[in-house]
């Protein structure tokens, strides 16, 4: 039997709370918006502890995906917090530590968008895949990276929201909107990136409006770039911007083009479709990651 743990989303502006053990077995949900750290973390907690006494079964770890930077280091003496955000009131904010004080029982911590990846791995696209990567096209772009089943964390933690790809100036001269790289990934693909360039949100602009074309080619370059670099078996493509799902067969496409028949896996020259994908658990994936990671410090 899956034990109950609860799963916090831990988001810039909402957290997602869930007490369950599985996707079919989520027992409560609660939903509220980021406020201070202490008034939120609170909240969390009695939530956690009303459904307890509602249940009668004790929630037996929790688990959460946190928005970052944050340390994952655990030989440092800020492990479990939020570091540097230039979210009011949350730079160098302890998470676990209050969470296991007021709780009492174990804490799983990781970055957000690698627990979707694990939720995704655990109960949604990448069933089964030991290697993946789940990048998320929202406020800011941000990739997990899942090696060996496990999430990658490296000297402090992928970036890949980050780096740098093709920026042909005559054919799309908006400068980027990241405040440290200018046109880094994020900067010329986010959706506020698509939202500068073009004076309106993605979601007024139409289906056949140019800015998909440009998106696409980005994330096309981001994704082939990943390809070539890690070998991933899916590479599943989550966030407000890909509910654009046009963007899903231009991506495939011009992938393929780029890849340019290189890379002879019939993952990718035959199954394109299955192999660039949605994530399948919708806007649950982070929450369920969560729930994931927290069974997993207490097998
Ligand atoms: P967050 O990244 O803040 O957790 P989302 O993944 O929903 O949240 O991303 C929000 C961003 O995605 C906003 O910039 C918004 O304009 C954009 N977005 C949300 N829905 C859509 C949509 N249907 N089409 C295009 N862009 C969208
Ligand atoms: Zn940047």
């Amino acid at each position: 039997m899956a034990k109950l743990v609860g799963g916090i989303e831990a988001g810039g502006t909402k957290f997602v709370c869930l007490v369950g053990s599985s996707p079919d077995d989520i027992r409560a949900e609660i939903r509220f918006p980021t406020t201070h750290p202490q008034e939120t973390l609170t909240k969390a907690v009695q939530f956690f502890k009303e459904q307890e006494e509602k249940l009668g079964e004790k929630i037996e770890a929790i688990g959460v995906a946190c928005f970052g930077p944050i340390d994952l280091n655990p030989s440092s003496p800020t492990y479990g917090y939020i570091t540097t955000t230039p979210k009011p009131g949350w730079a160098h904010t302890p998470v676990v530590k209050p969470l296991h004080q007021m709780l009492g029982v174990p804490v799983a911590f990781d970055h957000d968008v690698v627990v979707a990846g694990i939720g995704e791995g655990k109960w949604g696209a990448a069933q089964g895949l030991k290697d993946f990567i789940y990048l998320t096209i929202g406020t800011g772009i941000g990739g997990g990276v899942i090696i060996s089943g496990k999430p990658v964390h490296g000297l402090v933690h992928p970036e890949i929201g980050h780096i740098r790809i093709p920026h042909d100036l005559q054919k799309d001269p908006f400068p980027g909107a990241c405040p440290y790289h200018g046109d880094c990934f994020e900067g010329l693909a986010s959706g506020p990136a698509i939202e500068k360039r073009w004076g309106k949100p993605g979601h007024q602009l139409p289906v056949e409006h140019p800015a998909w074309e440009i998106e696409a080619e980005y994330l096309s370059l981001a994704v082939y770039n990943l390809i070539l670099t890690l070998s991933p078996e899916m590479v599943i493509l989550g966030g407000g911007v890909m509910q654009q799902l046009q963007l899903f067969p231009r991506i495939r496409q011009r992938v393929l083009a780029l890849l340019n028949q290189y890379i002879q896996s019939p993952a990718i020259l035959e199954n394109i479709d299955s192999y660039i994908v949605p994530p399948s658990l919708g806007n649950r994936s982070g929450g369920l990651g969560a729930i994931a990671i927290a069974q997993q410090i207490i097998e």
